[in-house]
């Protein structure tokens, strides 16, 4: 079985966004109680971490921004943006965010890890360089790949973002670089309005942001088939050193947020053909990070589903057995949604063999 490392801390939950918000500490509850089962904690690993510094956090974003976020330290409320609010630890968890992601990457790097997901909060990837908004404080990935970039001399990182919602904040981060392969699936047109078929980089990045803009209603053989015949063709040629995901249980069956139709099954698919990408290209090195999801059980299922498949077997008897072979097969020969597919080759033709 692999060596998975899992990324936790009470902090976490102690980022409060008031009573009626979706991107809530309950969020964390249950899997946090499951990790803690005797049977699970047997099995993963839960390393030590510490903070990103913020030498860390100024190579992605602004002074001015940076400033903003820390002023709301101490504080029992304040909004970054309409939907952003935090409380008086906010600003202390999302730096560990960022760092648990950084130890993560570090870790792989090492060879101590095989493989690892960050349950974290506050999410990250709606975040750009000169503002939080969407939930989402500093953005955890870009600083950790920047990190990676800059300490630790990568020159490819394939960023896999499957939340429901477009990741502007990590695309525009990496806009103009052939250094970050970004990959967006999202619901589209939706929150925050970016992530068009056309986006596809500038300058040097020019063919290194994908974007897969989806109608609502998509399944487990949509994204079976997204994964399949668009991202790992892309990611084997550009044969990265380590694939950072974003996740986001948002595109499950009934979130409030979306209009997706993933199942814990869909889930361990894609996780299963990121882990035997990961293995193919760089040694296996895999980090995934939690961005958006609404419904607890949902994130709750799915964060098991996924931890499984990093592991490489069910950690439990107790749980659901995901996929069965028969049904891995099924979803391998799904097709993505036709027209669209059709539609990203066009677009992706000047770089991709699609
Ligand atoms: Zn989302």
């Amino acid at each position: 079985m692999r060596r998975t490392a899992i990324y936790r801390d009470p902090l976490f939950q102690e980022h409060k966004t008031g009573a009626g918000h979706p991107e809530s500490p309950q969020r964390l509850e249950a899997i946090y109680r499951e990790l803690e089962r005797p049977e699970l904690t047997a099995k993963l690993l839960f390393p030590d971490f510490s903070a990103a510094s913020l030498e860390d956090i100024r190579r992605n974003h602004s002074a001015r921004m940076i400033q903003e976020v820390a002023a709301t330290a101490g504080k029992a409320a304040a909004y970054l943006d309409a939907d952003t609010r935090t409380s008086a630890r906010s600003y202390e968890a999302a730096l560990l965010a960022a760092g648990a992601l950084i130890d993560g990457i570090n870790r792989l790097l090492a060879g101590r890890i095989d493989n690892g997901f960050a349950l974290v909060r506050p999410p990250g990837h709606h975040a750009e360089q000169d503002r939080s908004m969407g939930f989402c404080l500093f953005n955890s990935l870009a600083v950790a790949a920047r990190w990676a970039i800059k300490v630790r001399g990568l020159k490819r990182i394939c960023v896999l973002d499957w939340d429901l919602h477009h990741g502007n904040g990590t695309q525009k981060s990496f806009y103009g670089s052939d250094k970050v392969l970004f990959c967006s699936f999202h619901q589209y047109p939706h929150y925050p309005g970016s992530g068009a078929l056309g986006e596809c980089g500038e300058g040097r990045g020019l063919g290194y942001t994908i974007n897969v803009p989806l109608a609502g209603g998509q399944g487990d053989a949509a994204y079976a088939g997204l994964i399949n015949d668009i991202f790992l063709p892309v990611a084997r040629s550009f044969q990265p050193e380590l694939i950072l995901v974003s996740v986001g249980f948002d595109i499950a069956l009934g979130d409030p947020l979306g209009a997706m139709r993933v199942s814990p099954a869909g889930l361990a698919y894609m996780t299963r053909a990121l882990v035997g990408l990961a293995e193919q290209v760089c040694g296996g090195k895999l980090l995934l990070t939690l961005e958006g999801g609404y419904g607890l059980e949902a994130g709750h299922q799915g964060s098991l589903a996924v931890l499984s498949e990093l592991y490489g077997a069910a950690l439990d008897p107790a749980f659901p057995v995901y996929l069965g072979i028969s049904q891995a097969s099924a979803l391998a020969a799904a097709p993505a949604p036709a027209e669209l597919f059709q539609e990203v080759r066009r677009q992706q033709q000047p770089w991709w063999q699609l």
